[in-house]
């Protein structure tokens, strides 16, 4: 899939042409194309007149064109690491290529090596196993970045230590929960739990907002789901369980999707001005809420987790129903605590 290439392209080449212009070989290149959300551009130059080295990045989400030089980041090098680069990279052995999956949905790394012929090598998410000799090369460049690109880097070498799992987990996969098969997703085990889960009637909770469906699962403790349709395409699936990445609850919750068993949340509104309550309350926002633990409403929290709060602040119910079930089960509920 391209994304976005043409557009990130044009920024690319004027990146380049300004360094030209300054003086700057540009030897090694890597560009992060839609890296967890990020498009930068790293390049690892030579500048002949000051005879050093230096790496150079931009971030082209926020680049102007017209204003390059107020964009450009850079950060001299040691010869020594500059050398040990150098060397890295004119001696790979290993054949350009692509490893594009259509399974992934952005997390494009694309490495141009100009000081052999431009080569290219370009993957996603995870650098193949084959092109291992790219390690150090990488190290070095980034060893010159932000700290905060080496999370990046890391997501980059999981192959190699196998924590892809966890670097997947909250990344969509290419499935449309209306259409596709689900199954292949879930180990037997998961299946197994899911649909008793199911048939039990244990998905309490089940709304579609937007592109969202949101689901409570109830199982030892309730927990949340989220399957949220990035595109046609792409979906991504999380339970706020700590267990596998695709657990009984999701498959429990794609079942409630598929047979359309939807029961939608209960609304309310918080009527207080105690801003340090809740992660953040603004006028006229209602939470969803999925039932009442004693003196406490069961929400669902704005940054998508599981959350309570006390029905009473100083003697006073804190809360507005705005929705409820048929039988206006939370409403008649808070009742009590509107003396
Ligand atoms: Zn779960």
């Amino acid at each position: 899939m391209v994304q976005n290439e043409k557009k990130y392209e044009k920024a690319m080449n004027a990146v380049d042409r300004f360094l030209k212009k300054r003086g700057y070989s540009s030897y090694f290149t890597v560009f992060l194309n839609g890296y967890n959300n990020n498009h930068i551009y790293i390049s690892f130059n030579y500048v002949l007149k000051i005879k050093a080295y230096r790496m150079v990045w931009f971030d082209l989400n926020y680049i102007d064109l017209k204003h390059m030089d107020r964009y450009i980041s850079e950060q001299i090098m040691t010869s020594f690491a500059a050398n040990k680069l150098v060397e890295g990279i004119t001696s790979l052995k290993i054949k350009p290529g692509e490893f594009f999956k259509d399974d992934i949905l952005g997390d494009r790394v694309v490495i141009k090596n100009i000081l052999k012929d431009g080569e290219v090598y370009a993957f996603d998410r995870f650098l193949p196993r084959k092109w291992a000799a790219l390690i150090d090369p990488l190290v070095l460049v980034f060893s010159y970045v932000p700290r905060s690109m080496e999370l990046f880097l890391n997501e980059m070498f999981a192959n190699f230590d196998n924590t892809t799992e966890m670097y997947n987990t909250r990344k969509a996969i290419k499935f449309n929960p209306d259409k596709d098969k689900f199954e292949k997703f879930f180990g037997e085990m998961e299946r197994d739990k899911g649909t008793k889960l199911y048939a039990n009637s244990r998905v309490s909770f089940l709304e579609k907002l937007d592109d969202k469906y949101l689901a409570i699962v109830e199982d030892v403790e309730p927990v949340l789901v989220v399957v949220h349709q990035v595109n046609e395409e792409f979906t991504v699936l999380w339970c706020s369980c700590p267990g596998k990445k695709y657990c009984a609850h999701i498959y429990a919750a794609l079942l409630a999707i598929k047979n359309k068993s939807f029961n939608n949340f209960y609304k309310v509104r918080y009527k207080g001005d105690n801003f340090t309550l809740l992660d953040r309350v603004r006028d006229g926002l209602f939470y969803f809420c999925f039932g009442v633990n004693g003196d406490t409403l069961l929400l669902i929290s704005d940054n998508g987790g599981i959350t309570s709060s006390p029905i009473v602040e100083n003697g006073k119910c804190m809360f507005e129903v705005i929705e409820d079930d048929d039988e206006c089960s939370l409403s008649k509920y808070l009742e009590k605590y509107d003396d």
